[in-house]
């Protein structure tokens, strides 16, 4: 006759045991493959924008669509801004209605996963700055930006930018479109050169797919003064940037980088301090 035995607690203790240890080794490379994964999904996104901007270009005369209003038609007014404005990336109810939208494949590509994951937890918005408005569930809804030089930004700079995709010099170096970030970039908080300092204020708005990268009170006379090829420098009026969320631990997600699809179609990993460089198109 067979007895029933059962586990004793020592035996109990080191099956817990190991199955902690197998799940120590391999929750890393598990956490390393579904951030692969996200990257995989967004580099598709990206690409759909890089084909998106060629097709609009080929369809208007070589000329880029408005950087103000290639995902939303007056999102922002000379002067004004909508109400909600800082909360639009999370607001189910806004339908992208912009230029670039009927060139892309689906609305699926409008939201990188690995920014859907860590603006749920760790927006500004989720953080309850004073700009957000608790009435708008965190949904996000959008986080890829063009690039500011390329096509008019109407209200901030008439003059500053490459009206069509012949205008720009080198369309390996220039990107059309780029991440943004759900939180600022703290300042001094990554090795950065030169006098590059980021959007650091809570106040200021992130991720509203419109890149200024300058102030515009000074812009034209900034990059008149970067000159001849000297865009590596970067002027201390630089007031946004591109994300800084791929790869980034979520306690540190000022340290990791952004992808961006380049004028000539290929995708590339891109730093925040590195925005300007890649954003310069002349
Ligand atoms: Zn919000
Ligand atoms: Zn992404």
């Amino acid at each position: 006759m067979k007895t029933a035995k059962g586990f004793t607690l020592i035996e109990l203790l080191v099956v817990i045991a190991i199955i902690g240890l197998l799940l120590a080794v391999i929750m890393p490379s598990l956490n390393i493959a579904l951030e692969r994964s996200r990257e995989i999904v967004c580099e598709n996104n990206i690409r759909q924008f890089g084909i998106g901007m060629n097709l609009y270009c080929n369809d208007h005369d070589g000329e880029f669509a408005d950087a103000e209003d290639w995902l939303l038609l007056d999102l922002v007014r000379c002067g004004t801004t909508p109400a909600d404005f800082d909360c639009k990336w999370h607001d189910a109810s806004v339908i992208p209605n912009g230029l670039i939208v009927s060139y892309l494949s689906s609305d699926d590509v409008r939201v990188c996963p690995a920014f859907k994951r860590i603006a749920i937890r760790n927006s500004s918005c989720a953080k309850g700055v004073s700009f957000h408005n608790p009435a708008i569930p965190i949904e996000p809804q959008f986080n890829y930006t063009q690039n500011p030089f390329l096509g008019r930004l109407g209200c901030l700079r008439a003059s500053q930018y490459a009206q069509k995709i012949t205008h720009v010099k080198s369309p390996s170096t220039v990107f059309a479109y780029g991440e943004e970030n759900p939180y600022p970039l703290p300042a001094n908080k990554r090795p950065l050169y030169g006098n590059f300092t980021v959007t650091a204020s809570s106040s200021s708005p992130v991720n509203d797919c419109l890149l200024y990268m300058l102030n515009p009170a000074t812009a034209a006379s900034e990059i008149a003064s970067r000159g001849n090829g000297n865009k590596h420098h970067v002027p201390p009026a630089f007031i946004d940037c591109l994300g800084s969320f791929h790869r980034a631990k979520d306690a540190e997600g000022y340290l990791g980088y952004s992808k961006a699809v380049f004028v000539d179609g290929h995708i590339q990993n891109v730093m925040p301090e590195e925005s300007l460089i890649y954003a310069w198109p002349f």
